[in-house]
């Protein structure tokens, strides 16, 4: 077998190796059952069952009752609910309010500007990103339909530690980068969606964790297949379901469960990504954090050196030493080290030897 990758990929990402293992064993004979699940009728027993054991998994991890909230699958990627969220829930003479923390947040703005008014209720593009803002006081009106944010900011390396109270006004957010990586109070939020690619799973699927309430609110003006409440109502089989991506998840929120779920995971996370940002800050200059270290990501983490040849050496460089997805977005440039979930602390380990060693002859 060749020898795998320190993987940092910002997404597409690692994935847990015993999961990799698990699925290769099950690619050809799904449960003794003679047929593969790629194979299978998504009307079928065992499909209909790994939906269920996802949601109720899901659940189970982000502490949701189940008498509160419906987990939905579907295709289609974060970019999708993007989209089919304002389509939702932004009715006329109502105004969505969006938090905007980076690029994917005003992804999120663009879209919903397509379906509705919309408003920018805090920023802090001014600062290059460089911060979250600071939503704790944020005034939301009384015709908001929802209050969006983004709470982990994938290309810049960001994250916002504390969340607006919103009231009665949904608030409703993107955590495709930290889903399942720390622990918060995944109740303060009326729908989360999350790209399956970063932390839970492969690309192909998307989960939308959404309170029951908001399944009563969907536009009734829009297609069936892009109401939240089709799919609801439907187990998420209303159409076919990205079925192989469905049953990659569920052994990654398994793989989750065992590692001891969202507190443990924090607390290897915060570890891990300690260990880079030390890295950083001992290096004396030499690497520089780009983020405001109170609101920097345990999940991307991102850094700058002197030149964008000095950059461009080291991500060559770290590449032939066996590390994979160092560079940062082609939009932002710099480094950027992805440590989700599946990340061994390991790897992080090389990565830091790697940057000490790096600085040794270039510095
Ligand atoms: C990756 C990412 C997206 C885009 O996800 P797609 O599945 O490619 O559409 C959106 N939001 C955040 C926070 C992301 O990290």
């Amino acid at each position: 077998m060749t020898t795998r990758l320190y993987n940092f990929n910002p997404g597409p990402a690692a994935l847990p190796l015993e999961v990799l293992e698990e699925a290769k064993e099950s690619t050809v004979q799904y449960g003794g059952r003679g047929i593969s699940i790629m194979e299978m009728s998504h009307r079928s027993k065992p499909v209909e069952q790994l939906a269920a054991a996802s949601e109720q998994l899901l659940l189970e991890l982000t502490g949701l009752q189940q008498k509160d909230y419906r987990v939905l699958f579907m295709g289609g990627g974060a970019s999708t609910q993007f989209a089919m969220l304002p389509s939702n829930f932004l009715s006329e003479g109502a105004v969505a309010d969006y938090i905007l923390s980076g690029s994917f947040s005003e992804k999120a703005l663009q879209e919903a500007q397509y379906i509705g008014e919309t408003r920018i209720a805090a920023s802090s593009k001014a600062e290059h990103w460089q911060r979250t803002p600071d939503v704790r006081g944020l005034k939301v009106q009384a015709n908001t339909a929802y209050v969006h944010m983004t709470t982990n900011n994938t290309i810049e390396g960001s994250r916002f530690n504390a969340f607006p109270e919103t009231g009665e006004t949904p608030l409703i957010v993107d955590m495709t980068s930290d889903l399942l990586s720390r622990d918060i109070d995944y109740n303060q939020f009326s729908m989360i969606y999350a790209g399956a690619q970063k932390n839970i799973g492969p690309a192909g699927i998307t989960a939308v964790i959404i309170r029951n309430e908001m399944l009563d609110r969907c536009s009734k003006q829009i297609p069936l297949i892009w109401r939240y409440a089709t799919y609801a109502s439907n187990d998420s089989l209303y159409n076919t379901p990205p079925v192989h991506a469905l049953y990659l998840t569920n052994l990654v929120l398994q793989w989750t469960k065992r590692q001891g779920g969202v507190q443990q995971l924090e607390a290897i996370n915060r570890d891990k990504a300690a260990l880079i940002y030390e890295a950083i800050d001992r290096s004396g200059g030499f690497y520089e954090g780009i983020i405001a270290t109170t609101d920097r990501s345990d999940m991307n983490i991102t850094w700058r050196l002197a030149s964008k040849e000095l950059e461009q050496l080291f991500v060559q460089e770290s590449e032939q030493q066996g590390f994979e997805g160092l560079a940062g977005h082609r939009s932002v440039g710099g480094i950027r080290a992805s440590a989700y979930n599946a990340v061994p602390r390991t790897a992080c380990q090389a990565l830091v030897e790697f940057m000490v060693d790096f600085q040794r002859r270039k510095g």
